[in-house]
């Protein structure tokens, strides 16, 4: 059987991706802030005995420590770094502090790096050994044309590098790294009238994650597959 983590579990992206990897099968580490108070995902837990509820506040570096010591000689397959923000109080010029851009980045960039130094040792082990987290578009430098969303775009460029970093430095280990564009989804984050539903962009990532070759890791890709430029 094989095993995914997924970080922001209880909502959005996260509580899709644990519903479809767990009907696959899967064994699935659900990991968020407070699974007792989870409750879309604790029913989900409840009606499959394959979802494990783990507590992880991605900027708590005690609570990473803690959770690779608990993983500790468990392969993870597919490790997913889905949770993130989106800095609304730092998008604009006049409205930034330092404050919100140190949140971002540290929920952004700083969480998703410790978690692959955590937990890529369990990734290396498993069958599938991939590591894939959530970007955006609006990360692309080169697909910005309109500014604005400052913390936003740049937390997740900067996730970009380190998933390219990674990618070049676990291959000796054959593990491979993508960085996804879920599209724009219906989601707290993406508001009612996003175009996809949590629903078609989560088949699509799994898809890509799933069929990524070793010659594509490090690459940045869109949930329909196609790739996105730097
Ligand atoms: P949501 O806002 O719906 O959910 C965000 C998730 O991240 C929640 O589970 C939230 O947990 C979790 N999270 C935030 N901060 C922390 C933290 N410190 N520790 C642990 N978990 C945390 O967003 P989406 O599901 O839409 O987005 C998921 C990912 O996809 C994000 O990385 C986002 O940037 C990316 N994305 C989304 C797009 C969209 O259109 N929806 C477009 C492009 C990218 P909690 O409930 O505890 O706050």
């Amino acid at each position: 059987m094989h095993t995914v983590l997924i970080t922001g579990a209880n909502r959005g992206l996260g509580l899709e991706f644990v519903r479809q990897y767990a009907e696959k099968g899967w064994q699935v580490l659900a990991c968020c802030r407070s699974p007792q108070s989870a409750e879309a995902l604790k029913a989900l837990a409840n009606s499959h005995s394959n979802i494990e509820l783990l507590p992880l506040d991605v900027t708590d570096e005690g609570q990473i420590q803690a959770l690779a010591a608990q993983l500790q000689g468990r392969a993870i397959d597919h490790l997913l770094l889905n949770a993130g923000v989106l800095g609304e109080q730092c998008a604009d010029l006049g409205s930034m502090t330092q404050a919100e851009w140190l949140k971002v980045l540290n929920i952004n960039t700083v969480a998703p790096a410790l978690l692959i130094q955590a937990l890529r040792d369990n990734v290396a082990a498993s069958e599938l050994k991939t590591i894939a987290a959530l970007s955006t578009r609006v990360a692309s430098i080169d697909d910005n044309g309109s500014g604005g969303m400052y913390s936003y775009r740049a937390s997740k460029a900067a996730l970009n590098q380190i998933l390219v970093s990674a990618a070049r430095n676990l291959a000796e280990q054959g593990v491979k790294t993508v960085a996804l564009h879920p599209g724009w989804v219906q989601t707290d984050m993406g508001g009612s009238n996003a175009t996809f539903t949590p629903q078609e962009s989560v088949a699509g990532m799994i898809s890509v994650i799933s069929n990524l070759g070793e010659d594509e890791s490090g690459s940045f890709r869109v949930f329909d597959g196609s790739t996105i430029p730097w």
